[in-house]
């Protein structure tokens, strides 16, 4: 064993030891720990400084109490979070989410993931995450826009345009950034940079909504286009039928491929003419009712209740993993390589457990990290915060351009970087060397902080 193998394997048995429980945090972790090597051996400062052991304690980590009042009157309370992970390339940015699966561990272990790939993006944004287990199913909007006002009079304190900007993520859209907007400015006075992903009619993106699921895609086309290949014709399953999925599958639909499947918890759907978008958008985004509503207009389709999405056994080259983490178990994997899967590129984040990466490997699975795939979304939030700044808003397709860019460039970055250092193409390792490259640069030159 190295001496850096030893070292990096200290540092992550202490954490292993300080936080037995948090299982997810252990994992994002292990998954950068694991590549990082190569990188260090041709860069030992970063061990001499010790920059690792910095690195993996959030700056900051806020949890705090949100009480609130539902329509019948009663008191209700949940704990609400910002991890303030990194700072050294801007301020901190990261979406809060709303799910009652929301812990310390899922916290730190969006946070920790968020580093990279804002540092992957070249845009000046640290790393943070927020949210809090409140579950926005089954609430009305007088109980969704409260809880918004109770949380944001805590969270309030700690960001601010040059501070720490959030956005949203699972359970928090457009119409709940607009409540802690609201409640934002009430407090602090206006300031159109303290969130981003807002309604266009404050100082929102255009393409906002659209990033993360057009740039997943663009990472593909990218990829695909390395090897003079394109996504006309690939079959396509996505797993999810929120914003990310949503706009992937418009933006796979548009280039040419075939997608023939989406989910969310209740089940999964299969449609053997191709998924009918707008039907999806209807039942989700305007209804937001179950998917196996789209069999009431789909009669070829196929329901499957309960059922995660990749224990579907038909023949596709593209999977898209768009709803959640580990939602990929080494089972799944196995089934997906005998599906003919050829590559799996992350809208999720984390939704790939280490098990089941090994499976792709082993398979010679193309395997695209979130930190890499989905980062348009933060991307195009940067480009939010720009135009605050700059007080002017850009087009659509200047917008567009900027992400489509952005995503090429990540994807040459994490190949190039891999091909660096391995001598082979391994994304997951690129994404991580060349993420951590910048921000260990950024923080042994502002010195001991
Ligand atoms: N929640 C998104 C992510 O996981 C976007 C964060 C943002 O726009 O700040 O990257």
């Amino acid at each position: 064993m190295t001496e850096i193998k030893q070292y990096l394997d200290n540092l992550e048995n202490a954490l292993k030891e300080k936080y037995p429980d948090q299982k997810e945090y252990l994992q994002a972790v292990a998954e950068f720990m694991g590549t990082i090597e190569p990188f260090l051996m041709k860069n030992p400062i970063y061990v001499e400084k010790n920059i690792l052991e910095l690195l993996l304690i959030p700056e900051r980590l806020i949890e705090f109490r949100i009480p609130w009042m539902n329509d019948r009157g009663e008191w209700k309370v949940n704990t609400g979070y910002r991890v303030q992970y990194n700072s050294a390339l801007g301020p901190y940015k990261g979406g809060m989410r709303f799910h009652p699966t929301v812990n310390q561990s899922i916290m730190k272990f969006l946070a920790f993931e968020q580093i990279f790939k804002n540092s992957l993006t070249s845009l000046p944004i640290g790393g943070g995450k927020g949210g809090s287990d409140f579950d926005p199913k089954g609430k009305s909007d007088g109980e969704i826009m409260r809880f918004c006002q109770s949380l944001m009079q805590e969270l309030q304190k700690y960001i601010g345009p040059n501070t720490d900007v959030p956005a949203g993520d699972i359970g928090v859209g457009g119409r709940e950034i607009g409540y802690l907007f609201g409640e934002y400015k009430r407090l602090n006075g206006y300031q159109s940079g303290v969130l981003t992903g807002k309604p266009l009619a404050y100082w929102g993106s255009l393409a906002r909504t659209e990033a993360t699921g057009y740039g997943l895609v663009y990472f593909v086309q990218h990829l695909l286009n390395d090897q003079k290949e394109t996504l006309k014709d690939k079959k396509v399953l996505v797993s999810g039928s929120g914003n990310v999925a949503i706009y992937a599958i418009q933006k796979a639909q548009e280039l040419g491929a075939k997608v023939y499947g989406c989910s969310d918890s209740s089940g999964y759907v299969i449609d053997p003419d191709g998924i009918d978008l707008e039907l999806v958008r209807d039942i989700k985004e305007v209804n937001r009712e179950r998917i196996n509503v789209y069999l009431t207009q789909r009669p070829k389709a196929k329901f499957y209740e309960g059922k995660n999405i990749w224990e579907a056994t038909i023949a596709y080259d593209i999977a898209l993993p768009c709803a959640t983490q580990n939602e990929i178990t080494p089972e799944l994997a196995k089934i997906m390589v005998k599906n003919g899967v050829k590559v799996v590129a992350e809208g999720a984040n984390m939704p790939t457990t280490l098990e089941a990466l090994e499976v792709l490997n082993d398979n010679q699975i193309i395997y695209c990290p979130g930190k890499a795939s989905n980062a348009g979304g933060v991307a195009v939030s940067a480009l939010e915060m720009a135009q605050n700044a700059q007080r002017l808003p850009w087009t659509f397709e200047k917008v567009d351009q900027e992400l489509n860019q952005i995503m090429k460039n990540i994807y040459e970055t994490c190949r190039d970087t891999s091909l660096a250092y391995l001598s082979k193409e391994d994304l997951v390792a690129g994404a991580n060397m060349a993420g951590f490259e910048k921000v260990a640069k950024a923080m042994l030159s502002q010195g001991l902080v």
